[in-house]
């Protein structure tokens, strides 16, 4: 179940539904899953599905982490700092963690934040800043990233999130209510115009306001 040989078969799925970047697949065919889950679950960790992890949320389907990670990567622009709403379990960050400078993620629920904090402990991932806050309306204190991850949908695109983009800057964002888009936002060198492209249907949960103890 956590053979290197198990997580090699996800990979090879994830190269068969069009995952491309080798960076991301390799850093994919070499974080761990089952850590993300609870023990009772963790035996379906390679399966490219997503997962329950309590409060009613799920662990991303790993063709989905993948695809995210891949966008922002061959989006072509710097790095260095990245912004992620939704923490959930941790999965989606410590993968973003090995590939850019710094990851800033924020979550709703506090007991999942205290849960991802453990894992990203234990894979030794020092690059990562959590905030227990509601992402909808961005990183708590103004500040600019070159690239912004959400894994939780609002309806429609928060003008908060466009607005910590920096110049250049690319947000990768589900958008809708019953059926969802995977969307592109990048923001056309430092002016505030924006070019938006819809990418491909997708099902993400839905971006709550507020946060939960
Ligand atoms: N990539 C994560 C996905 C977690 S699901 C993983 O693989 O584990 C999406 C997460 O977004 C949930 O944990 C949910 O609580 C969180 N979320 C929803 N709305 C939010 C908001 N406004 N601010 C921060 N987190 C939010």
């Amino acid at each position: 179940m956590t053979s290197k040989r198990t997580r090699d078969r996800l990979v090879q799925r994830l190269i068969e539904q069009g995952v491309s970047h080798q960076m991301v697949l390799d850093i994919m065919a070499n974080t761990p899953r089952h850590i993300f889950l609870d023990e009772a679950l963790s035996h379906r960790a390679y399966e490219d599905t997503a997962l329950p992890i309590g409060h009613g949320q799920t662990l991303s389907q790993p063709y989905i982490v993948a695809r995210m990670t891949e966008i922002l990567l061959s989006a072509g622009g710097k790095l260095d700092e990245v912004l992620e709403i939704g923490t959930g379990s941790g999965y989606q960050t410590s993968i973003l963690a090995q590939l850019v400078g710094h990851v800033y993620s924020v979550e709703r629920i506090k007991p999942l934040q205290d849960k991802a904090r453990e894992r990203l402990r234990l894979l030794g991932l020092r690059n990562v800043t959590l905030r227990h806050a509601d992402g909808g309306l961005g990183w708590p204190e103004s500040r600019q990233f070159n690239a912004i991850l959400s894994a939780a949908a609002p309806r429609d695109i928060p003008d908060s999130l466009k607005q910590q983009l920096a110049p250049d800057g690319v947000l990768v964002i589900p958008i809708g209510a019953d059926t969802q888009e995977l969307t592109l936002v990048v923001r056309l060198g430092d002016s505030d115009e924006f070019k938006t492209q819809r990418l491909e249907p997708v099902r993400f949960v839905p971006l709550l306001s507020g946060v939960t103890r």
